[in-house]
């Protein structure tokens, strides 16, 4: 678990979140810019750099990720969603720790920009 690593921090409790779901693999919070009225964040406790670093042995706890993100949507009082997982700089991903976005609440457009 990287020290540097922000999202390692913050599943450490050393930066703190609003949290919305915890387990011993998983944890959820909001993202703390949000870009729809609901936006909150899955992220693995396994400190994993992005989805191109998923490996064979992972692929139950990235799909474990759909099924809590898809609870904490519906507890949140969305059904409809966008899952977003950004890969590398050119596509956004700011922070090197695999998170999933879960954006709602409002009409969403397509393509992003
Ligand atoms: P990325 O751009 O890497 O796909 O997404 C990183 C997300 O993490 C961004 O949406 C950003 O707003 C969020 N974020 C960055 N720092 C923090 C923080 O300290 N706390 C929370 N809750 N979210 C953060
Ligand atoms: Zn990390």
């Amino acid at each position: 678990m990287p020290d540097t690593c922000l999202f390692c921090k913050i599943i450490k409790g050393e930066i703190p979140s609003d949290t919305l779901y915890e387990d011993d693999q998983l944890l959820a919070f909001r993202d703390i810019a949000p870009a729809a009225p609901i936006h909150f964040l899955v992220i693995p406790k396994k400190h994993i750099s992005g989805p191109s670093a998923v490996a064979e042995e992972d692929e139950q706890l990235i799909g474990r990720m759909m099924r809590v993100g898809s609870k904490v949507a519906k507890k949140e009082g969305i059904e409809q969603f966008r899952v977003v997982f950004n890969n590398g700089e050119e596509a956004g991903q700011t922070v090197f720790h695999i998170h999933m976005h879960i954006l709602g609440g409002r009409n969403l457009s397509w393509p992003p920009g």
